[in-house]
């Protein structure tokens, strides 16, 4: 197990102990560890996801794809591009013919090449779940990983949700990569939340109109409210 995995659960075990008291004692570590491991996130450029979410909704079979790229720290990856590969497709499976899909992938140039860190593929209209068949692809995708190399899977389907992993270094245990991820739209290489309030907050003025003073709501506040027994002075 990962002295990091263990030195981050040791550094927050007061505050989880406070937060979910005795159950932690049941928990196994990797599960208390996703509760405290910072989620990394991963950005799509508008291009990246429209792609996507046009493949999905246009296919009525499972389909797969792969994607380009950017590690912009440990923590952040940007998705930059989706391409399409050859690939043989039934209503529920997804094969590569080897030679084809080995021929088409060296035919891509270096600096494409080097950026297929992703594979996504399509489960139509059901869950996002990986199968047991798409888990032993990922192992198989990911055992050749170099330490700090990275790789990140996706599933979607038609209602867009969303299955994304990340797997980094080839000596974590896979559970270590299956905590949360945070998923957004990048603008200009910008979270797309980030990007909105930094550009409303550069060219939307407020307009403040001027209240009337405390003082002159009180004077015109009613001075009596009429009682039962007539006017009450306030
Ligand atoms: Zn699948």
């Amino acid at each position: 197990m990962s002295d990091r995995v263990i030195d981050l659960v040791k550094a927050n075990w007061d505050v989880l102990l406070e937060k979910h008291g005795k159950s932690l004692y049941a928990m196994r570590i990797e599960d208390i560890y996703s509760l405290v491991a910072p989620k990394p996130m991963i950005l799509y450029t508008p291009l990246a996801e429209m792609k996507i979410h046009a493949l999905v909704k246009e296919s009525t079979i499972e389909i797969s794809w792969h994607g380009l790229v950017e590690k912009i720290n440990d923590m952040t990856y940007l998705i930059t591009d989706i391409l399409m590969y050859p690939q043989t497709c039934t209503a529920a499976t997804v094969t590569t013919d080897d030679e084809k899909y080995t021929n088409w992938l060296h035919s891509q140039p270096d600096e494409i090449f080097n950026k297929i860190r992703y594979q996504g593929h399509s489960h139509v209209r059901m869950g996002v779940m990986p199968s047991g068949v798409d888990l032993n692809y990922y192992r198989d995708m990911i055992k050749n990983l170099k330490k700090d190399d990275f790789y990140l899977f996706e599933i979607r389907n038609k209602t867009n949700e969303m299955n994304i992993r990340l797997y980094q270094n080839n000596d974590i245990p896979e559970w270590f990569v299956n905590r949360e991820l945070q998923t957004t739209i990048a603008i200009n290489g910008t979270p797309s939340d980030v990007y909105a309030q930094r550009i409303m907050s550069e060219f939307i003025q407020k307009k403040e109109y001027p209240k009337p003073p405390l003082e002159d709501k009180l004077n015109k506040a009613p001075k009596t409210i009429k009682g039962k027994k007539g006017d009450i002075k306030l």
